[in-house]
């Protein structure tokens, strides 16, 4: 089998989860060797799954680190999956150009940005997914639905970003970067309607 990477990103809500988990059941189908993975911090749904936000699922290992990974990598797995992507460190990116050069595939799914709009950074590092997309052969870019509500009507356009809110209030530019949650902190929104309190002094 010819090695390579695959990634699925995009917003919040815009069904990365739904397509890795659709992919590594087919692989697993077809008679694929899978391991699946997801970081330890992600305890939204599960602890021994990826789960999506509709609630389908798959098992998968919670890992802390990408040594953990390596560690329990089995030499015939051909296939290995990983969720929530960015919020491993930079070693993701050795580990994933070591999986595709053993002819092995990778398939990643993960933010590309941040809630401030920028390229999400992986942990403590200022190496962003970006390289990761760079370095892949097949690369899908999903967009969710915005949820903005004006005069009781729903925007609906194609959201590529993904809205952080606190108390209601769109969070602004200098709060933490990772704060794990689902549809009670984070929403989809398009560009228009994406609020980042504070981002345009900082530009
Ligand atoms: P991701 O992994 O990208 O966060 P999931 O695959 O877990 O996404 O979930 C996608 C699902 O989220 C959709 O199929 C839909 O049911 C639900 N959803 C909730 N809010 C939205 C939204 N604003 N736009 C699109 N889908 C949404
Ligand atoms: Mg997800």
């Amino acid at each position: 089998m010819q090695g390579r990477i695959e990634v699925i990103t995009g917003p919040m809500f815009s069904g990365k989860s739904t397509e890795l988990i659709k992919r590594v059941e087919k692989y697993k189908a077809e008679g694929y060797k899978v391991q699946a993975y997801k970081p330890l911090m992600d305890n939204r749904y599960a602890v021994n799954s990826i789960v999506s936000h509709n609630n389908e699922k798959t098992r998968a290992l919670p890992v802390s680190s990408v040594d953990e990974i390596l560690a329990t990598l089995a030499l015939d797995t051909e296939v290995v999956a990983l969720d929530e992507v960015q919020f491993f460190d930079e070693r993701v990116l050795v580990l994933a150009n070591q999986l595709a050069s053993s002819n092995k595939i990778l398939i990643a799914a993960g933010l590309n940005l941040d809630f401030k709009g920028d390229p999400f950074c992986f942990l403590n590092s200022k190496r962003t997914m970006y390289e990761l997309i760079s370095q892949a052969g097949k690369v899908d870019v999903l967009s969710a639905v915005c949820d903005y509500v004006e005069n009781d009507v729903k925007c609906g356009k194609h959201a590529t970003k993904t809205q952080r809110m606190v108390n209601g209030e769109p969070a602004p530019y200098d709060s933490q970067l990772v704060l794990v949650g689902a549809s009670e902190a984070y929403c989809a929104r398009c560009s228009k309607h994406h609020f980042v309190p504070g981002k345009h002094e900082k530009a």
